[in-house]
C-alpha cells in the first residue's frame, strides 16, 4: 500500500475557471425559458398568463410564488424574492453569475466559448464552488476506479452486479468505488489543483497532523446530488462483514452538504414524482436503486439522518402524497410512525407500505418477479389509521388499557393535520374502525390540537425575531433609500405602522405572563436593536410619539393618532386605521369559525418585522456588491467582510422566517 506525505504548500496550485464571453451570455439569457428553468426545482401551475407555485425560498402553505414568462422574472410576494431566470439559479443554488449562467447553458446545451482566468479572478472564486468543483471531480474519480481500475472491478463491480445492479443503473446513479489505499483520492486531486483546505472542508480528505488521508476506502460509493445534479456529499458501503467496521460512511456536514435537507435520489425522481403525483419514501441508498430498477422511479432517501421538515418540504415541491416504504423491523416501524406525524402536519396525505417480515424494499424487490413486485406495492398501501390500528389491533382487541392507547396514537397523529376536512374524514374512519363516537374523537382531537397550539405560541414568542448579537448594524437602513426600492421599504414600513395602529395595545402572549409584551413595545424594542429609523418620515413620528407616550406610562391607542395635533399624523392613521389590508390572505374559515387578524397577530408581528429587516439587509448586500465592484484595494477587505456578514444574517433571517410556519 503506498502511503506518502503530501507537503500541499510545494504544489503549485491552479484551478482553471472559465470566464464566459458576453455574446454568449446573451445566448444564454435568451435561450433559457424562466418556467421551465423553475419547474426543475418546483412544481407551478398555470394561472392566468402566470404561473404560482409554492415559494422555494421560504416556507408558505399557499402559493405565493409568482413566474411571469412574458417578462421572464420571478417574483415572491411572500418573501419578497425575484429576479430574472440566472438570479433564481443563482439564489437557489447558492452560486455566483457566472455558475448560473454555466448551469442555464448545460441545460440548453449552448456551448461556451471559454478562456483561462487571471489570478485575480481565482481568488474571487467562492468557497462553495471549489467545494462542488471537487466533489464533481472526485465523483469521476470514484467512478473511473470503478470501470477502469484493477480492484476497482474485481471488488467493487463485481458486487454490485452480484447484487443484482445492471451497467444502465450503475451508470445513472454514478456509483463508484474508493480503491482501498489511504490517499489515492486525496493525492489525485492535488496533483489536480485542487487546495487541501478544500478537501477537507468537503470531508473526503482528514488531516492527521500534516499527513491527509481520504475518509473513504474500499467502499462503494453512492454520490449524493442536489436537485439541480451537483454532487453535493457521497454515502459510502463497507463490503466488509466485520462488525466493527461501520456499514455506512457518509460526508459529513458542510457548506455545500446540509444531510436534514437533502434527499438521496430526489434528482432522479422529481420527473416520476411530478407525473405520479406521488412519492415513495425509503430508508437506504440500495432501496432507491432496487425500486428504480423495478421501474419504479419516483422514490427517494432520508439517508443517513431521520427524515426532517425540510425533507418533507423538499417532497412537498413536487407531490402532495407521500407513502412510507421502510424496513419491517421495529426501528423501520419506529421510523413510519414518527414519519408519519411529521408528514401530516406539512399537510400532506402520507400512506404506508408494509412488507413481510426480515425485508427491506431491496431484498424484497429481488424475490419473485418484477412484475410482483409492482403489483405488491399497488395494492398494499394503507393509510394511517388503519396502519396504525392494524398495527395494535391484535393484542389491544383484548386489552382495554392497550386499545386506549392505540386510540389517543391514533387521535394524535389526526391532530396534527392542519386542515379541518382532513381531520373529519380520519375521524370517521377511525371511527368506523375503532367503534367509537365520533363526537368523542373530536373532543379528544380538539383537546391535542388546543396544548399544541399553546406550545407553539409559547416557542413563537421566545424565539428571538431580531438579528444575533454579532451581526451586523445595518447601515443602509439609516442612509437614504434608493428611489427604486422606496416604495419597496415603504410597503413593509406601512405594514409595521398599519399592525401598531389597529393592534398596538394588544398583547402578544398571555397578558397575565411576566413576558408578555404589547404589539406596540414588541415593535419599538426590535426597531430599537437594530437602531433603526422609519425612511418615511411621519412613519417615524408615530414611532417617536408611541416612545413618549411609553415614557410616560401611557400605553399608546389608535385614539392618540386618529386624533393627533399633526395633521399628517391623523391623516395616515385614519388611512391605515381603515384600510383592510390583504384580507383574503390573512382571514381564514377554520373551525367553526373566521379567523381574524388578531387572532394571528403572534405570528404575523414577528413576521412583519422579520421580514422588513430581511428586506433591508438584502438592500444592502446589493448595495456593498456594487461598492465591491469598484472599491480600491484597502476599502474592499472591509467591504468583504461586511458582504459575508450580511449573507450570513441573510440567511439567518430567512431561516427565521421560514421557521415561522402559521399553526
Ligand atoms: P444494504 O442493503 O447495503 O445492507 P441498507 O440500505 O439495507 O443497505 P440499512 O442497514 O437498512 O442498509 O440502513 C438504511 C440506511 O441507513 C442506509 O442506506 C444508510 O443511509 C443508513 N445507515 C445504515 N448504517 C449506517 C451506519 N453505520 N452509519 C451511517 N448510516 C448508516
Ligand atoms: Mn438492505
Amino acid at each position: 500500500m503506498l502511503h506518502k506525505n503530501i507537503i500541499y504548500k510545494s504544489y503549485n496550485i491552479q484551478i482553471y475557471k472559465p470566464m464566459i464571453d458576453p455574446s454568449t451570455i446573451e445566448r444564454i439569457i435568451d435561450t433559457a425559458e424562466i418556467a421551465d428553468v423553475i419547474q426543475d426545482f418546483i412544481t407551478l401551475k398555470k394561472r392566468g398568463v402566470n404561473h404560482i407555485g409554492l415559494c422555494p425560498f421560504h416556507n408558505e402553505k399557499t402559493p405565493s410564488f409568482t413566474v411571469s414568462p412574458a417578462k421572464g422574472i420571478y417574483k415572491c410576494f411572500g418573501c419578497g424574492k425575484g429576479g430574472n431566470v440566472v438570479n433564481f439559479v443563482m439564489e437557489h443554488e447558492n452560486i455566483s453569475w457566472p455558475e448560473a449562467l454555466k448551469f442555464l447553458a448545460r441545460k440548453y446545451g449552448i456551448e461556451i466559448a471559454e478562456r483561462e482566468v487571471t489570478d485575480e479572478e481565482k481568488e474571487k472564486q467562492g468557497e462553495r464552488e471549489s467545494m462542488l468543483l471537487l466533489t464533481g471531480f472526485a465523483r469521476k474519480f470514484y467512478t473511473d476506479t470503478l470501470v477502469n481500475n484493477e480492484e476497482g472491478l474485481a471488488v467493487g463491480l463485481t458486487y454490485l452486479k452480484e447484487r443484482g445492479y445492471r451497467k444502465n443503473l450503475i451508470d445513472k446513479f454514478e456509483l463508484g468505488y474508493s480503491p482501498s489505499t489511504w490517499d489515492s483520492l486525496t493525492q489525485h486531486a492535488v496533483k489536480n489543483g485542487y487546495k487541501p483546505d478544500v478537501l477537507e472542508k468537503t470531508g473526503l480528505t482528514i488531516r492527521k497532523g500534516e499527513k491527509l488521508f481520504d475518509r473513504f476506502n474500499g467502499r462503494i460509493i453512492f454520490p449524493i446530488h442536489s436537485l439541480s445534479g451537483k454532487v453535493l456529499a457521497f454515502g459510502a458501503r463497507t463490503l466488509k462483514q466485520d462488525k466493527n467496521t461501520a456499514k455506512y460512511l457518509n460526508s459529513p456536514e458542510s457548506e455545500i452538504y446540509h444531510k436534514s435537507r437533502v434527499l438521496y435520489g430526489l434528482y432522479f425522481a422529481k420527473r416520476a414524482i411530478v407525473q405520479s403525483d406521488k412519492c415513495y419514501l425509503v430508508e437506504g441508498y440500495t432501496d432507491v436503486l432496487s425500486l428504480h430498477q423495478a421501474g419504479i422511479e419516483n422514490v427517494v432517501a432520508s439517508s443517513g439522518t431521520a427524515l426532517t421538515n425540510d425533507q418533507i418540504r423538499l417532497i412537498k415541491r413536487f407531490t402532495n402524497n407521500i407513502t412510507v416504504f421502510y424496513d419491517s423491523d421495529q426501528a423501520g416501524i419506529n421510523a413510519s410512525m414518527r414519519g408519519i406525524d411529521l408528514i401530516l402536519a406539512e399537510g400532506m396525505n402520507v400512506k404506508i407500505l408494509t412488507l413481510p417480515e426480515g425485508e427491506d424494499p431491496d431484498s424484497f424487490s429481488k424475490k419473485g418477479n418484477l412484475e410482483s413486485f409492482r403489483d405488491y406495492i399497488s395494492n398494499n398501501e394503507l393509510d394511517f389509521v388503519l396502519f396504525k390500528t392494524r398495527l395494535l389491533s391484535e393484542e389491544s382487541k383484548s386489552d382495554p388499557v392497550i386499545k386506549s392507547r392505540m386510540i389517543s396514537d391514533v387521535v394524535g397523529s389526526i391532530a396534527k393535520i392542519p386542515d379541518r376536512i382532513t381531520r373529519m374524514v380520519y375521524i370517521k374512519e377511525c371511527s368506523v374502525i375503532l367503534q367509537i363516537e365520533e363526537k368523542i374523537l373530536y373532543t379528544e382531537t380538539d383537546e391535542i390540537r388546543k396544548k399544541i397550539a399553546e406550545k407553539n405560541l409559547k416557542s413563537e414568542y421566545t424565539q428571538r425575531v431580531s438579528l444575533s448579537e454579532n451581526s451586523p448594524k445595518l447601515s443602509v437602513a439609516n442612509s437614504a433609500a434608493k428611489t427604486n426600492s422606496r416604495s419597496e421599504r415603504e410597503n413593509h414600513e406601512r405594514e409595521i405602522i398599519r399592525l401598531l395602529l389597529n393592534h398596538g395595545e394588544k398583547y402578544l402572549y398571555n397578558q397575565d405572563d411576566d413576558k408578555s409584551i404589547t404589539v406596540t413595545g414588541f415593535i419599538i424594542n426590535e426597531l430599537e436593536r437594530d437602531e433603526l429609523d422609519l425612511s418615511n418620515p411621519v412613519y417615524n413620528s408615530i414611532i417617536n410619539e408611541c416612545k413618549k407616550l411609553i415614557a410616560s406610562n401611557i400605553i399608546p391607542t389608535e385614539k392618540n393618532f386618529s386624533n393627533h395635533a399633526d395633521i399628517e399624523i391623523s391623516h395616515t392613521a385614519a388611512d391605515l386605521l381603515s384600510s383592510s389590508y390583504d384580507i383574503s390572505k390573512i382571514w381564514k374559515r377554520k373551525e367553526n369559525y373566521i379567523e381574524t387578524e388578531e387572532d394571528k397577530l403572534i405570528q404575523l408581528v414577528p413576521s412583519t418585522i422579520l421580514a422588513y429587516k430581511s428586506f433591508l439587509v438584502r438592500e444592502e448586500l446589493k448595495d456593498t456588491e456594487k461598492k465591491l465592484k469598484v472599491a480600491g484595494n484597502d476599502e474592499s477587505l472591509l467591504l468583504q467582510q461586511r458582504y459575508m456578514m450580511l449573507k450570513n444574517t441573510n440567511i439567518q433571517l430567512a431561516k427565521q422566517l421560514g421557521n415561522r410556519t402559521v399553526f
